[in-house]
């Protein structure tokens, strides 16, 4: 569904990735790991066309992506989640999820998916009158979810949903991930949580500085000794 070949993408004169490559298939839950800077929400921002890579190329659905705008890209099924959720403090809750479709013109589609979106998170039904920016940060990650999900995306892109938040709802919310991608979303997971992310996820790849630098199945990367004690701080 996607593949990115040897991207390489500069903040200025700064170079945060040095020929990153990876593919996701249809379906997949696909986990990027790695340290702080390592260039997990680069790679993201290089997908989903807000930092577009220099060099190299990012293919969806067998078409060329690297070069379009964001707004071109989501409109051809990427949605990003972004870190720090970023969603509007000041509109309610269902004003929020609403702009999550503001390029769709399927007025009974989006009701639709807004109602998929209260099915899959109830406190947001419940909440749906009340400002974003007074909701606690498990449900503000929901909204920001919800909101992405609103534009019907058939590969999201999630940037660390789990920072910040207590245990009992990270795990709320990573079975919620499982549920949207058993509905058939495909996911492109960053984490830092490295042992949850690793858990729900099929396949994994590292990133260090800027590279890949180890990739298998998830399951495979859970036991491998390296990610263990640099990831998982066991052994
Ligand atoms: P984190 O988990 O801390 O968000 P990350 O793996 O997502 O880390 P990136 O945010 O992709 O890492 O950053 C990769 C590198 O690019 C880092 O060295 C960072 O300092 C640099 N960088 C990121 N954003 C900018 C920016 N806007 N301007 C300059 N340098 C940046």
């Amino acid at each position: 569904m996607l593949e990115i070949t040897d991207i390489h993408t500069y903040y200025g004169n700064i170079q945060a990735l040095r020929g990153v490559s990876l593919r996701i298939g249809a379906g997949e839950i696909v986990t990027l790991i790695g340290a702080n800077g390592a260039g997990k929400t680069t790679t993201l921002m290089s997908i989903s066309g807000v930092t577009p890579p220099k060099r190299g190329t990012v293919s969806f659905l067998g078409q060329d992506v690297t070069r379009l705008s964001t707004e071109r890209i989501v409109s051809l099924g990427i949605t990003q989640v972004p870190e720090g959720r970023m969603i509007f403090p000041r509109l309610t809750v269902k004003e929020n999820l609403l702009m999550g479709g503001y390029l769709r013109r399927d007025k009974a589609g989006i009701r639709a998916d807004e109602e998929k979106v209260y099915g899959l998170f109830p406190v947001l039904f419940e909440r749906r009158t009340q400002m974003g920016g007074t909701l606690s940060g498990g449900e503000q990650q929901m909204l920001a979810i919800g909101r992405a999900l609103l534009a019907r995306p058939k590969l999201l892109l999630l940037d660390e949903p789990s920072l910040g938040l207590a245990p009992l709802v990270v795990e709320n919310i990573f079975e919620i991930i499982k549920q949207i991608n058993a509905d058939g979303v495909t996911v492109l997971l960053v984490e830092q949580n490295a042992q949850m992310a690793l858990h729900i996820a099929h396949r994994a790849y590292v990133l260090e500085t800027g590279r890949i630098t180890l990739e298998g199945a998830a399951r495979d990367l859970l036991n491998d000794p390296k990610v263990r004690s640099a990831y998982l701080g066991l052994d």
